[in-house]
């Protein structure tokens, strides 16, 4: 997730990812893909085969069910929405599980400002279905989106740090349009919470066949971010004490994370008694809650030094000064969690100097998402990473806002949207 602010909408953008409005009459529907894109009720007639244009069939838009909030606050629904064709280097991918994140949360409940209609979801694994003009990635084959995809030519993406990429998505990017012809927008380009999403290719990373969807699709958000910010932002060493404070998907993935890393106390923090159990399995070595007690129970077992990594992964001042607090001298406090732009996080002067910490973010775990889902997912197909724990139950589509709900109210790891 990046700051609206600092990430404007990429320029130049605009003509890979057309609204395509009015395009649905012109283009045929394409033979044998009735399953997935049926043609518009009552339009059969105005649609025929596709026309001999040798043996490319005409691409044409699809209408997917998604889910969808209408407006800030607005309750959530399973909709009917129209997707534009593949254009040049644009694919479409059937979505076959979405995570259900807290950026989404954040999309809806006004954290971050978000355009709307809007389709939610981000975090998916699915399997390319169809490809647009010069796209070179091949129908079937797996894939996990991408929300940061890397352009590999600005500043950042040539010194080797594609998350920072200058032409990041912005929050909410507009494409295709609702089933009563109002322009839509999705959450980081993608609006994974649906059937299908219609991406450039390069929003893509091709995953071996085979592995569990509802694992895989953790590896292009909660995974990457909180594996990424333990290996390659913070970089923990074995021996080291390690606390993460906020137990959601993310922080549960940094838990396990730094048990694989070699920590030896990696003390997990959060507000529900309901995450101990989690938070064990997870490879927290203890559960703390978080009340006013705190700094006690984490100097007890860190020989009153305070822990050499704290990862907050809530994304509010609140916690980021929680974290801070906990963390020995010279130690580091890295923050995951995405806040909001007027909480502000207020630090003394003399503390700054004194405590010698260093304090930093973690954007989409400081990786390469083309480089390290790839890894992820061969660890995963080999039994080295397993999300189960992750997991805490699959859902249709119907369900998926029952699912936000409950990660509303902190119940739970990864509620995941699974499709057939
Ligand atoms: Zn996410
Ligand atoms: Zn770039």
């Amino acid at each position: 997730m990046t700051d609206p602010e600092l990430s404007p909408a990429a320029p130049g953008r605009a003509e890979l990812s057309p609204a395509a409005p009015g395009r649905a009459e012109l283009s045929p529907a394409a033979p044998g893909r009735a399953e997935l894109s049926p043609a518009a009720p009552g339009r059969a007639e105005l649609s025929p085969a596709a026309p001999g244009r040798g043996t490319e069939p005409a691409l044409a838009p699809v209408i997917v069910r998604a889910l969808v909030a209408r407006g800030s606050g607005a309750e959530l629904r399973v909709e009917r929405v129209r997707l534009p064709a593949p254009g040049p280097g644009e694919v479409r991918v059937t979505i076959r599980a979405a995570g259900v994140c807290h950026s989404d949360l954040s999309m809806v409940n006004g954290t971050l400002a978000a355009r709307f209609p809007l389709v939610l979801g981000h975090e998916a694994t699915g399997v390319v279905a169809e490809v647009g003009p010069g796209s070179e990635l091949t129908v079937g084959t797996p894939v996990v989106l991408n929300w940061a995809p890397a352009c590999r030519a600005c500043w950042w993406c040539r010194r080797g740090e594609p998350w920072l990429c200058a032409d990041t998505t912005a929050p909410t990017v507009p494409r295709g349009e609702t089933d009563d012809g109002v322009p839509l927008h999705l959450t980081l380009g993608l609006g994974a919470l649906a059937e299908a999403v219609v991406v450039p290719e390069r929003a893509v990373i091709p995953i071996p066949a085979g592995l569990p969807p509802e694992q895989a699709a953790l590896l292009g958000c909660a995974v990457l971010t909180g594996v990424g910010a333990v290996r390659n932002t913070a970089r923990v060493a074995p021996g080291e004490s390690v606390a993460v404070v906020g137990l959601g998907g993310v922080g549960l993935a940094v838990l396990s994370a730094a048990r694989r890393a070699g920590a030896t106390t990696i003390l997990a923090i959060d507000v529900a008694e309901a995450k101990r159990d989690l938070a064990l399995a997870a490879g927290a070595t203890d559960f703390l809650l978080s009340d006013d007690r705190l700094s006690k129970e984490v100097r007890a077992r860190t020989e009153s030094r305070g822990v050499d990594h704290a990862f907050e992964c809530v994304g509010r001042a609140a916690t980021i000064r929680a974290a801070w607090r906990l963390t020995r001298r010279g130690g580091a406090v890295t923050v995951v969690g995405m806040g909001a732009k007027d909480d502000m996080v207020s630090l003394g002067a003399l503390d700054i100097f004194h405590s010698a910490r260093t304090l930093r973010s973690s954007v989409y775990g400081s990786s390469d998402p083309d480089r390290e889902v790839p890894v992820l997912a061969a660890e995963l197909a080999d039994g080295a990473l397993d999300l189960r724990v992750l997991v805490s139950g699959t859902v249709p589509l119907d369900e998926a806002p029952a699912a936000f709900d409950r990660l509303a109210r902190g119940e739970g790891a990864r509620w995941v949207i699974t499709l057939d």
